[in-house]
């Protein structure tokens, strides 16, 4: 196990003030240098246990409101260069 690697991950949710998957903000977090947990305003929780990678324990429910945002971005680019 990569020690360097296993404190990155847990630095790396403890920054996370917003959901990384639809930007809502952090409510709560918590955990330790074994283990850390982020609970987001959106219900997404993310989390870092022992050695293995970041992951969550509840998906973000806007996650498909971000992609069809990023579709509409797309579409509205599209047409303003084919003005
Ligand atoms: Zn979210």
């Amino acid at each position: 196990m990569n020690k360097r690697l296993k404190a990155v991950r847990i630095d790396t949710l403890r920054d996370q003030s917003n959901c990384p998957a639809c930007g809502a903000a952090a409510r709560v977090h918590s955990g330790d240098q074994a283990s850390f947990t982020v609970l987001f305003q959106c219900g997404s929780v993310f989390d870092v246990r022992g050695g293995t990678p970041i992951s969550y324990l509840t998906p973000c429910p806007g996650s498909s409101a971000v992609a069809a945002a990023h579709l509409e971005r797309q579409a509205e680019a599209k047409a303003i260069a084919a003005n």
